[in-house]
């Protein structure tokens, strides 16, 4: 594999979060000492303050976490079955979240209330999701209301949203989805309505409806939060299949028909696989499509000396290359691009965090209302039950 270090990287994390909204999925700055990044001893203090805590600690580490982090997390896997995993260890007092706010959410949502969780760094939000904030999706459901089109649609939500809107979609009778099973919740909801609104992802959505379901373009509008009525007449929202919200992951976003293209031409034999946040053009060209779970399976059930060029996040990418070197596993653009909020998490952070709990302070917990977790674990608890 090559890779092209960027540069800037240091920088950009260093500005991210700064002075942003407490309430966003971009968080705050984090308060504490942190130790310095330049600490020979990071890896000693982090594996000390693990053994400390021993069963009292439970490590998450999403996918596309840094490789220093990962080392420490006692399960990895996507956002879903890392808050199951947490779930399931009930003796865990500390969860310790390396992933993004929103995951913090659902593991706080679906463990048990006397387990505390922890992001090591408030700043590690999501982009996407704070692309629907509960007021927008709101002020989208009133005027379904009051065109009469709110009885007959099915709000979606896909796991990368924050608690809020999960909340939402359980009191308005829909479900959760993760990229694993979103075909699965959009057929269940057209049992159910004429229409569905999902959100916060429309790539998802799209390729879902289109390429899944059968569904033309046609079938699926833009809705805009930013524009009055979301950009739509009434019309269109009253013709419309599927309202797919105004949110992209920015990281797989960035994917375009030239990457795909520049790839084939450079890597005669490449097999290009791709994640269903990417652009519908983009998995229309792509040879393979599928969720995180899925790429890792593909690339793991591979034949040695095949040629992979892999649209998502770096950090697994470049993973699977290193667990995988008689195969030839490539990024997919050739601007390497991290999730710069997952990798907010850094040694320094997760030490600060563990230590803090060693001495007794629990640090950066995140806990949702008791309300809002409430209506969230029911959309959950629907995704669940999906047929
Ligand atoms: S990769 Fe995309 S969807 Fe995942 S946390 Fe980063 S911005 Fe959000």
């Amino acid at each position: 594999m090559t890779w092209t270090e960027p540069s800037s990287t240091a920088t950009a994390l260093l500005l991210l979060g700064r002075g942003s909204d407490p309430s966003s999925e971009k968080g705050v700055d984090c308060p504490g000492e942190l130790p310095a990044p330049s600490d020979p001893d990071l890896v000693a203090r982090a594996a000390a303050a693990k053994a400390a805590l021993g069963d009292r600690l439970f490590v998450l580490g999403h996918h596309y976490q840094r490789d220093e982090v990962i080392q420490f997390a006692d399960v990895t896997g996507d956002s879903f079955k890392l808050a199951r995993d947490a779930a399931a260890r009930p003796q865990a007092e500390y969860i310790v979240f390396c992933g993004v706010h929103f995951m913090a959410e659902s593991a706080d949502i679906l463990t048990a209330p006397e387990q505390r969780v922890i992001l090591p760094d408030l700043a590690a939000g999501c982009s996407m999701a704070d692309m629907a904030v509960l007021g927008q999706v709101e002020k989208a459901w009133d005027r379904l209301g009051e065109l009469g089109l709110a009885d007959g649609t099915v709000p979606i939500t896909y796991m990368n949203s924050s608690a809020d809107i999960k909340g939402f979609v359980g009191r308005s009778g829909g479900t959760v989805c993760t990229s694993s099973n979103a075909e699965r919740a959009l057929r269940w909801a057209f049992e159910r309505g004429e229409r569905v609104i999902f959100l916060p992802d429309q790539h998802l959505g799209r390729n879902t409806a289109v390429l899944q379901l059968g569904l033309s373009l046609d079938d699926c509008v833009l809705y805009d939060p930013h524009k009055p009525h979301g950009g739509l007449t009434p019309e269109q929202l009253t013709s419309a299949k599927v309202i797919l919200w105004r949110g992209h992951c920015s990281v797989h976003g960035r994917f375009s028909l030239d990457s795909v293209r520049e790839v084939r031409e450079r890597v005669p034999g490449v097999n290009v696989l791709v994640h269903p946040e990417c652009k519908h053009e983009v998995v229309l060209a792509a040879d393979h499509v599928g969720s995180t779970e899925y790429i890792i399976r593909t690339i793991e059930a591979a034949p040695a000396g095949s040629k992979w060029a892999i649209g998502t996040e770096l950090n697994l990418v470049r993973r699977l290359g290193n667990a995988h070197p008689d195969k030839q596993i490539m990024f997919l653009d050739r601007t390497v691009c991290y999730c710069s909020t997952m990798n907010r998490i850094d040694l320094p952070h997760l030490v600060w965090a563990l230590e803090e709990l060693v001495a007794g302070r629990v640090v950066n917990e995140i806990t949702v209302d008791a309300d809002t977790a409430h209506h969230a674990r029911v959309a959950l608890a629907q995704m669940l039950a999906l047929p």
